[in-house]
């Protein structure tokens, strides 16, 4: 579903990543881990289309879209949901949502859209005239992921969404994300979570100073020694 051929990131003249290829499947959840400062948000900006200076190319269902604007890549079905969430906070749940369904497809499903994510995170319907500032942290990662299944994604980015959660919470977006893949969703998923990513992922990638360190099945690099060693203490 997505491919990237040999990436570089650029801000000005400091480079943040180096020749990363990588490739989602559909139906996949793929892990993107690594370190802070490793690059991970870079490469997930790049292929979202919001990083100016890169070189490299990148298909999205065989399509290339390394030269198309970011909000054209959205309505193809790639979406982002930022690290730190980037909620509207002076506008309520509901609002936020509904400021998610702006693909053209995806105004006009609101509704029955509106219904899916309330199913699929009930919290959210009972706070939908709630600010979303006023909301917890776990509370606005469920309504950030929410909006960004409103535009109706094939494969959505999630960037780093456990990021300062207590771990019942970081438990239960880590349910989530399998739930999306049950409902049909192309997951790549940045994190730094290692030990639980490499449970749900399908497939991962470490990065480590904007290079892939290694790549392979979640279940191959959980029995490796040195992912055991570096990243699991064990
Ligand atoms: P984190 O988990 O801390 O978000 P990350 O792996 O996502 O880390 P990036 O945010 O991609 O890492 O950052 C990679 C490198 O690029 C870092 O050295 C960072 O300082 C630099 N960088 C990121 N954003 C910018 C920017 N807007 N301008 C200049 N340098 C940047």
């Amino acid at each position: 579903m997505l491919r990237v051929d040999s990436l570089n990131a650029f801000y000005g003249d400091l480079q943040a990543v180096r020749n990363v290829n990588l490739e989602v499947k559909s139906g996949e959840i793929v892990a993107l881990l690594g370190a802070n400062a490793a690059g991970k948000s870079t490469t997930v900006k790049s292929i979202s289309g919001i990083i100016e200076k890169m070189k490299g190319e990148i298909y999205f269902q065989e399509e290339k879209i390394s030269n198309i604007p970011a909000f054209e890549r959205v309505e193809m079905g790639l979406v982002q949901v930022p690290e730190g969430r980037k909620l509207f906070p002076f506008l309520s749940v509901r609002e936020n949502l509904e400021m998610g369904a702006y693909t053209k497809k995806a105004r006009l499903h609101v509704k029955e859209n509106l219904e899916k994510v309330f199913t699929l995170f009930p919290k959210l319907k009972e706070r939908e005239k709630q600010l979303a500032g006023t909301m917890s942290g776990g509370e606005q990662q469920m309504c950030a992921i929410a909006r960004g299944l409103m535009t109706m994604p094939k494969l959505i980015m999630l960037d780093e969404p456990t990021l300062g959660l207590a771990p019942l919470l970081v438990k239960q977006i880590f349910v989530t994300i399998q739930d999306l893949r049950q409902m049909g969703m192309t997951v790549l998923l940045v994190e730094q979570n290692v030990r639980q990513s490499l449970q749900i992922a399908d497939r991962v990638y470490m990065l480590s100073n904007g290079k892939i360190l290694t790549s392979g099945q979640s279940e191959k690099l959980l029995n490796s020694d040195e992912i055991r060693q570096g990243y699991l203490g064990i």
